[in-house]
């Protein structure tokens, strides 16, 4: 017989909180993954708990191995019995049913067990979105791994007294779940969304955590928001830039049009009012930074115009460099 109360450095009247926070400080102590040589004590350590855990088994136990008779002081199964004499004339003992006489210990059993409720842990993630699904606003599905809770064991841990297998002891499990996210207009980068509910479960009915989902904005070589205005590099081709008129610029809410005069340069700025962020009640401006951009596909008649262009210039435009 393997003395279940020694091995857990308990004794006979020991109540059930004390057994199990020594058998935590053991599993802590002798559990493989974390002492190598602990497997058999880890065993012996298992194999007590799952007994002296559960009051029916650990009433069996003390019958058979004499705990009753040997214990000094009286042992839980014996204080439990006692509590259900008291309720109880002797006579309706006799005709009580063996299996009402285990539910009236699971019962004291359970009372002594305080179940106290806690918040599940928030989970932070980060989702990277275009500058225009910024402005504009965006939904997104993401996936996100989630604590849950054991559906085995249901968060118990242990299933009469055994630790759960499929848990093994943890009373949660992880999944994937996708959660669609809907990402405000005009949001900004850095910005951390809270959705609340979504993060891992909470223990013993508690609330579950909330997932916080921080706003990255990809960079984009043409557009900059810099508080309300929008900063866009908007390239126009040479002849464009030579004779000026009237040129279309996309913009988030449709095509824009801005005349440019005649002659204009790489780097010229142009101010559309009121075309850029509206937040807060404040319009930010569109800024067009002009970028002069040979178009890549160019007809040999467009070249020979060039070279017709190039014999008939007549200014060096790197004449004063250095004098200016
Ligand atoms: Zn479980």
């Amino acid at each position: 017989m393997k003395n279940f109360y020694s091995i857990l450095g308990v004794t006979p009247d020991s109540t059930f909180d004390e057994i199990k926070s020594a058998y935590r400080a053991l599993v802590r102590k002798y559990h493989p993954d974390i002492n190598p040589n602990g497997a058999n004590m880890f065993k012996d350590i298992s194999e007590a708990y799952e007994t002296l855990s559960d009051a029916k088994k650990r009433l069996h136990y003390d019958t058979v191995n004499g705990f009753f008779k040997s214990a000094k002081t009286k042992t839980f199964s014996e204080k439990a019995e006692e509590e259900y004499k008291k309720t109880t004339t002797h006579e309706n003992v006799q005709k009580k049913t063996k299996d009402e006489f285990s539910k009236k210990i699971n019962d004291i059993f359970k009372s002594k067990k305080k179940v106290v409720p806690k918040r599940g842990s928030d989970i932070n993630e980060e989702i990277s979105i275009t500058i225009k699904e910024a402005v504009k606003g965006c939904e997104r599905t993401i996936n996100v791994l989630h604590t849950t809770e054991c559906p085995h064991c249901k968060g118990r841990k242990f299933i009469n007294g055994t630790l759960c297998s499929v848990c093994e002891g943890s009373g949660e499990n992880s999944e994937h779940r996708k959660i669609t996210v809907k990402i405000p207009k005009n949001v900004k980068s850095g910005t951390k969304l809270r959705i609340a509910n979504e993060g891992n479960f909470g223990e013993n009915g508690g609330k579950n955590g909330d997932l916080y989902l921080k706003i990255n904005i990809e960079q984009n070589s043409r557009i900059q928001i810099v508080e309300n205005d929008i900063i866009f590099k908007v390239p126009i081709t040479p002849f464009e830039a030579v004779l000026g008129g009237n040129i279309s610029i996309p913009s988030f809410d449709g095509n824009l049009s801005l005349r440019i005069p005649a002659k204009t340069n790489s780097g010229q700025k142009f101010r559309l009012a009121g075309q850029g962020i509206k937040l807060n009640g404040k319009n930010g401006d569109l800024i067009v930074v002009i970028d002069i951009e040979i178009p890549c596909i160019l007809s040999d008649d467009e070249i020979k115009l060039y070279e017709k262009l190039k014999k008939l210039s007549a200014q060096n435009v790197r004449e004063n460099l250095l004098n200016g």
